[in-house]
């Protein structure tokens, strides 16, 4: 879309920048932008961001396009003015739209959105070019830059809706029109932004107002219920319901049904329920769209019933895997490349792609269009896998080197060192032999951390502070144990302010990994200060020797943050010392203070409320002696993550954020928060023994009655403490729950799994959502944290994204 029919299209005031640019990329993440010159910058206002802020940097990429809500200071810029520019960018996919006349699948419901329409486009592309919402982009801003995606080459389009509250729905139906609706079902989810079940399946049902036909289960009455409402014209579908106007009759893997004198007959292995019923959503869909029953079954035979998902592993040599060896679509390819670029920008990028199949373009073209991705991206190097990729690898402008198959590449032996590797390829390449070949660590047991969990818990928190107030993120002891460099990579991707460590060494691996967030540092040895400055980190300085030693041996010192004694009875200052730190910083004014601080001791707990209280304000008065006697105004702060929630009055200029970050509320007056991680193993034997029977080291496990006793691959060398033995924990295997039975041994553990129906290579789920880290830390008669930080490094970390 050219700027001039743009303006037009929102009826928005125009500051001219001299060119009439063509509008094919919109960006809203400066960090984003390639700063090629037919890329928009649209400044949206979130809940922390304002993209306003950022206009300087998309500015400085070389975007000359801006789509904002006021004027500003961009030379040589097309400035677009509207009153709300989420609403502009709404209304410019609503034009978009209305450009192309192919079908398009809007799909909603309050679970599955995603898997029905992921699975739904893979049925589809058996036959025809889709379009597809990438990831889960279902919001008020997800879904125009869905829309915006379709073009002139795609032949059918499938995008996905969700909302939170009432009065949404309008806004995304107005940007998608369906003209095939998919409507999946009706849960508990969000249901706070609602009256009632019914209600909110009506809000939804808005989505297919154009709708020529609307999918749903026959047996979700309530959605049944909400498209006769609206006078929507509906197909149902189910499973052994004569009343269903599509009835699968099943038997064993066969589903039949016939519907308008045609029948459809496929083979379906899957046998969860819940899979199923996504699976038939697609099934119908595409069958209904005009797919052959021979397209369908080729499309469900390379389904994998997983949800797609990016998966961040360490490798040997200081390289991060980015494991996406589940498919390989132009599509999927940018999305990986996007988050790729997220990683920490000093190490090279690497990318290990397969051929693309089924793609539906001819191959010089596809091969391009991969050149250029990888070009904008700023990929380093493609090692490609494939005769089509060997065939045209003369097409790629970055440096590259081609096998025919993956046992070729492996054989090579090639070296990877200080990178971050994409490894993506369709499923019939075996590109996971590949990842194995790189990974760090091939122990069964894996700390897997959830991205989204911990973005979710960033944001409950942020919600707590005023605008303005500062967050400094603790990331000491490995993160609480979760792995350091990821999460301070992902933190500065989120622009927290501040992050804090406990040791030296914590602090020059970030600088290392590429992190440029401020650091403070708690504990440095006092050996290491001439450190500090090469590494650009603020130490906290605790005692006037402390700060006399600093001074001594730092000519060109780093800001320092003084840290105050309140009641702690830890590290600081006491009060009465003040006087002579202000005479020694006001006789070096080459030193600068950055921060002063206090750790309460009892944040989260109400009996103490009093002392708490007795400690800030006796923070207060230190502060204001200091600042009173300096002539700026150093950031204060105080509270950890509990103090966060409890102590609002004393957030000061800054907070710094713990526990809370990595899933457990120590104020325990939130249920909001996410568990982050997971801890899970596997079942490597299954023994079954009669009564007389004994397990394990000192024959502690006394078998009663014939038992079925499985050992676990997890000891007290991975952190699984030996106060979990005998019957005092459970774990979770296929959700049901089995009891540690004997004591725990270093690398294993060994539980009675008797009656359960599971079988050795079965997952174990240690810990997560059940049991919960409080629930560990119950039976062991410790506290969260360190279950935690228990978690050895020789657990396998892997980070994913969904
Ligand atoms: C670890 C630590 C925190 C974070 O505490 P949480 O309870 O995990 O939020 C805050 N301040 C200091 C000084 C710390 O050592």
């Amino acid at each position: 879309m050219h700027i001039q029919e743009l303006v037009a299209v929102l009826e928005a005031q125009h500051i001219a920048g001299g060119h009439n640019a063509n509008i094919k990329k919109l960006v809203f993440d400066s960090r984003k932008a390639t700063g090629s010159d037919d890329e928009l910058f649209i400044a949206l206002k979130g809940l922390h961001h304002d993209g306003h802020q950022f206009l300087a940097q998309a500015h400085a990429t070389g975007i000359r396009n801006f789509l904002l809500s006021s004027k500003a200071d961009l030379p040589e810029s097309n400035q677009i003015i509207v009153p709300n520019t989420l609403t502009a960018l709404q209304s410019l996919a609503s034009k978009h739209r209305l450009q192309h006349t192919y079908p398009v699948v809007g799909i909603t419901g309050s679970n599955a959105k995603t898997i029905v329409k992921e699975w739904l486009s893979t049925l589809l592309s058996q036959k025809w070019q889709v379009v597809k919402s990438p990831k889960s982009y279902n919001s008020q801003l997800g879904v125009p830059l869905s829309v915006w995606e379709m073009n002139d080459q795609h032949e059918i389009a499938v995008f996905e809706a969700g909302i939170s509250a009432s009065g949404e729905m309008q806004n995304l139906q107005q940007v998608i029109r369906p003209t095939m609706g998919i409507f999946t079902n009706i849960g508990e989810a969000h249901a706070a932004g609602f009256a009632n079940q019914a209600q909110k399946s009506r809000e939804k049902a808005l989505l297919f107002s154009t709708a020529e036909n609307v999918i749903y289960r026959y047996s979700h009455h309530i959605v049944g219920d909400a498209l006769t409402y609206h006078q929507h014209p509906a197909t149902s579908w189910d499973i052994h319901c004569p009343e269903a106007a599509i009835n699968f009759e099943v038997q064993g893997s066969t589903y039949r049904c016939t519907y308008q004198g045609k029948s459809l007959k496929l083979n379906i292995r899957w046998t969860n329920a819940w899979d199923i019923e996504n699976l038939l959503h697609a099934v119908v869909a595409a069958w209904l769209l005009g797919e052959s029953p021979e397209e369908i079954q080729r499309g469900i035979d390379s389904l994998k019933p997983v949800p797609m998902r990016l998966e961040l592993k360490r490798g040997r040599n200081h390289t991060h895997i980015l494991d996406d060896t589940y498919n390989n679509d132009l599509q999927g390819l940018s999305t990986a490349l996007d988050y790729l670029k997220q990683q920490p920008a000093q190490k090279q990028r690497t990318v290990i792609l397969s051929d693309i199949l089924q793609s539906g373009k001819e191959p010089t073209a596809l091969y391009q269009e991969v050149n250029t991705l990888l070009k904008n991206h700023e990929i380093s190097r493609l090692i490609g896998v494939g005769s089509a990729l060997q065939k045209h690898q003369h097409l790629f402008e970055i440096p590259s080197t081609t096998y025919s198959t993956v046992d070729d590449l492996l054989r090579a032996t090639p070296h990877f060192g200080q990178e971050t590797i994409l490894v993506k390829g369709a499923r019939d390449f075996g590109l996971e032999k590949v990842v194995r070949y790189l990974e760090e660590k091939s122990h069964g047991t894996v700390l897997e951390v959830n991205f989204e969990s911990i973005q979710h818990n960033l944001s409950v928190y942020r919600q707590y502070l005023q605008p303005g107030t500062k967050l400094m993120v603790m990331v000491k002891a490995f993160a609480y144990g979760v792995g350091t460099e990821e999460i301070a990579n992902l933190l500065q991707y989120h622009q927290v302010d501040y992050l804090g460590v406990a040791y030296l060494d914590e602090a020059i691996a970030l600088r290392e990994s590429g992190i440029q967030l401020p650091i403070m540092i708690m504990n440095v040895s006092w050996e290491h200060f001439e450190l500090l400055s090469t590494f650009r980190l603020e130490p906290e300085i605790y005692s006037l020797s402390m700060l006399k030693h600093y001074l001594e041996v730092c000519p060109d010192p780093m800001p320092i943050h003084l840290k105050i004694e309140t009641g702690m009875n830890r590290l600081g200052f006491e009060y009465e010392e003040l006087s002579e730190v202000i005479t020694l910083l006001k006789a070096n004014p080459s030193i600068k203070v950055a921060g002063v601080f206090t750790h309460f001791s009892s944040a989260d707990s109400q009996e103490e409320d009093g002392y708490t209280q007795q400690q800030g304000e006796r923070f207060e008065k230190a502060c204001q002696l200091l600042s009173n006697a300096l002539n700026y105004a150093p950031l204060r702060y105080a509270v950890n993550s509990a103090g966060i929630i409890r102590w609002p009055q004393y957030h000061f200029d800054m907070v710094r954020l713990g526990i809370g970050l990595y899933g457990f509320d120590s104020s325990g007056s939130t249920q909001a928060l996410r568990p982050i991680s997971t801890l899970k193993t596997r079942i490597s034997q299954i023994k079954k023994l009669p009564a007389g029977a004994t397990v394990g080291y000192s024959r502690k496990g006394k078998i009663t009655q014939p038992s079925e006793i499985a050992t676990i691959a997890i000891g007290y060398a991975d952190g699984y403490s030996r106060l979990f033995g005998n019957g005092n924990a459970y774990v979770l295997i296929n959700g049901q729950k089995a009891y540690t039975i004997g004591n725990v041994c270093m690398d294993m553990t060994m539980v009675d799994v008797t009656g359960l129906n599971v079988k050795a290579g079965d997952e174990v789920i240690v810990f997560g959502e059940d049991p919960s880290i409080a629930d560990l830390a119950r039976w062991s008669q410790t506290i969260p944290y360190e279950i935690l930080t228990n978690v050895s490094q020789r657990v396998k970390r892997v980070f994913v994204s969904e």
